[in-house]
């Protein structure tokens, strides 16, 4: 474990790990479509079973970090966030369509945007990692395990730091788009989301300086979503086996997905670890 943690880059260099990308194991349903009251995130628990199946079983014992419980909590916590963006990218045009609607010349801002998000590319014309919202969903979902990961030193960091170099191997065998995430994740994220700003306002001439200033302190962000993560209607949907397996394996889904909570003690592994740091760090003083 002390290996992974310190070297996670090199302790899955070795795996051949298979994955699908976020939106073939849950999709988010925008408000702005009807009928209105289903929007939400979608959580297919069936694919998600299997696709933790799948990707536990391509490390064959050989990662100390992960049970199987605990890599579909990160899976799941990934999928969520993944999807927890696209609501921000709607949350973010439906503020621009209500500040229009305040000058007087309401704009239909996310159902412009939304045609040439997959179909087209007009509006400020053809991105090179187009569809941009998937690679920025995917270095979301990477850029929120960072978040968790300024903790203190214990097991959920090595999860966190193992999961996030599996997420970098994977995005190469991901679809156009989703694959570029690596361009976006940590500081890279704020000029992704001024270009994906730029693409919402559709403007033929936009201030670089301004987009960059909104993306870094306003949106699309957690803060500047409508509703809070815990508050989005998510669903979990599957047969009854499925979700029976589910539930033994995830009893609190919500507090999974929102903050990778889970019921196992780790307090005797967080104990090794913060141990063994402390020797290592008394080790270099002693030279
Ligand atoms: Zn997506």
């Amino acid at each position: 474990m002390w290996y992974e943690l310190k070297n996670p880059a090199s302790a899955i260099r070795e795996l051949d790990l298979t994955r699908l990308p976020a939106d073939a194991l849950a999709f988010y349903r925008p408000f702005h479509f009807s009928p209105h009251e289903q929007w939400g995130i979608y959580i297919l628990v069936e694919p998600l079973v299997q696709h933790c199946d799948v990707l536990y079983h391509s490390f064959g014992g050989k990662l100390a970090a992960f049970n199987w419980e605990t890599l579909m909590g990160c899976l799941l916590f990934e999928v969520f966030h993944h999807e927890f963006f696209h609501h921000l990218t709607e949350c973010a045009a439906t503020s621009f369509e209500i500040a229009s609607a305040g000058f007087g010349k309401p704009k239909a801002i996310y159902s412009n945007y939304w045609e040439y998000r997959f179909d087209k590319t007009d509006g400020v014309g053809p991105h090179p990692d187009h569809p941009l919202e998937e690679a920025l969903a995917n270095a979301y979902a990477y850029n929120s395990f960072s978040f968790l990961s300024r903790m203190e030193i214990g097991f959920k960091l090595i999860w966190v730091k193992v999961y996030q170099k599996i997420l970098e191997k994977c995005w190469a065998q991901e679809p156009a788009g989703y694959r570029s995430a690596g361009k976006y994740i940590n500081a890279e994220y704020v000029s992704g989301a001024a270009q994906l700003l730029a693409m919402l306002l559709s403007s033929p001439d936009p201030d670089p300086a301004s987009l960059m200033l909104l993306a870094k302190t306003v949106m699309p962000s957690g803060n500047s979503a409508f509703l809070q993560k815990p508050d989005v209607p998510t669903y979990l949907v599957g047969g009854t086996d499925a979700l029976t397996k589910f539930g033994q394996l995830i009893p609190a889904p919500n507090e999974t997905y929102t903050s990778l909570f889970w019921l196992g003690d780790t307090s005797s592994v967080d104990e090794y670890l913060k141990d063994r740091k402390k020797k290592e760090a008394l080790a270099k003083k002693l030279g």
